[in-house]
């Protein structure tokens, strides 16, 4: 039984959060081909028919819009059945001490007990039957949830925390600039989490940077996988337009200028997909280029919205959640990506807009944004898919 969260809010688009939801929860449960998913209007049920119950909420645990959910039995509506499936649901939880409380909701008013007369009857019958257990009314140790509904009496004992948020695609499609390295990934985790429904943008510069580091990219995304299902991964050829900023470009405005490329290309891939925002890993002050400054100087290539959602963490903030999330492992792994490269010594931390935009104007802007888009390649990403083999990291290692 799955509890929606801010879902309840949302007045008259209530329907399409739900449903969309219920195609997320479906999604993330692939695989599982005997459960069946019914998102209805208050709560969320699954029939596990079989499929086991651990496994299912791994997943359901990973999946935005949804606040708890509790493992339930569905018994017939007759008394006895509840009694029995009660006592057996409470002494697996039981140990020496524990106290307990029944909870009873009625939806089908004409079930012959009340919930008062219901609360009564199992409660007593609990104490009779569990040797050593007692009531308690006040945050007790168990909490038997037992709902009376027109099709059966559903029984829980215990409730997990959701993940939270809005259903991931109930907010629009966003762009994610993702690089290998740890900001980004909790950026998109954070967008996500608000129902953003997110696209990977990667640069990557042959033979500058390794397979390897394209590989981690993929496999980055993978890790965000669980809260989606699929992820669009979409891989930028960034080589002639580094090229020619180091070699037109005044070194401490490489870094500008570079960010203002990835940018136009960003947007050009959102309008082109249906993109509404770009988002990224900057957090301001952590690098040389993530200054107010910076962000004016970058900004200036285009109007659409660019959401920062680590934007004001810090750097020991971002890495809990990367860690929760499982990526943060990844990201140090050591393969450079193409701004490492040709990152130069001492970018400016404050670079001005019209120095950019001047030096910007020696570069065939529109034929180098054009080819790189020539070149763009899309790969739909799904749960569990490996791209970084261990071997071939072993013999990066070694050399
Ligand atoms: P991250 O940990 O996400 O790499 P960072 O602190 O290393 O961030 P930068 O390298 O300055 O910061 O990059 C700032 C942001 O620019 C990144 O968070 C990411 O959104 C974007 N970015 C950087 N490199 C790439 C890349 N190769 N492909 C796509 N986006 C990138
Ligand atoms: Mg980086």
């Amino acid at each position: 039984m799955v509890r929606y969260g801010e879902l309840s809010t949302k007045g008259k688009n209530k329907r399409n959060f739900i449903d969309r939801l219920g195609t997320n929860v479906r999604n993330s449960l692939r695989g599982f081909d005997d459960l069946v998913v019914k998102a209805n209007r208050d709560r969320m049920h699954i029939n596990l028919n079989g499929d086991d119950s651990e496994l299912v909420m791994q997943r359901l645990s990973q999946v935005f819009g949804i606040q708890n959910f509790s493992p339930a039995i569905r018994v017939e509506q007759d008394l006895d059945a509840v009694k029995e499936t009660a006592v057996a649901m409470v002494s697996e939880q039981f140990v020496k001490g524990t106290t307990f409380k029944v909870n009873t909701r009625r939806s089908d008013h004409d079930f012959e007990l009340d919930t008062n007369e219901m609360n009564d009857e199992l409660g007593g019958w609990i104490l009779d039957h569990v040797p050593g257990i007692t009531v308690k009314m006040k945050q007790p140790d168990i909490i038997l949830r037992v709902e009376v509904r027109a099709n059966g009496i559903f029984l829980s004992s215990e409730t997990r925390q959701g993940a939270g948020g809005l259903p991931v695609g109930t907010a629009g499609k966003g762009m994610l600039m993702l690089s290998g390295g740890i900001d980004s990934p909790v950026a998109g985790y954070l967008g996500m989490k608000r129902g953003v429904s997110m696209e990977m943008v990667h640069f990557f510069s042959p033979p500058y940077t390794s397979e390897q580091a394209l590989a981690k990219a993929k496999e980055l995304t993978v890790k965000l996988t669980p809260y989606v299902g699929t992820i669009q991964f979409i891989e930028v050829p960034f080589t002639e337009i580094q090229e020619q900023i180091k070699h037109d470009v005044p070194e401490p405005y490489l870094m500008t200028i570079t960010r203002r490329f990835m940018l136009r290309l960003t947007e050009k891939i959102a309008e082109l997909r249906g993109g509404l925002a770009i988002f990224n890993g900057e957090s301001l002050g952590q690098v040389a280029s993530q200054t107010l400054e910076s962000m004016v100087a970058i900004n200036d290539v285009t109007t659409m919205p660019i959401i920062r959602p680590v934007v004001s963490m810090d750097k020991n903030e971002i890495i809990d959640v990367a860690k929760k999330i499982d990526t943060f492992d990844l990201s140090i792994k050591p393969f450079e990506d193409c701004c490492t490269i040709f990152a130069p010594p001492a970018p400016k931390t404050k670079p001005r807009l019209d120095r950019s935009r001047e030096f910007e104007a020696r570069l065939d802007i529109d034929g180098l944004i054009e080819r790189a888009l020539a070149g763009v390649k899309v790969t739909k990403i799904h749960i569990g898919e490996e791209y970084l083999n261990e071997n071939s990291s072993l013999f990066a290692e070694l050399l």
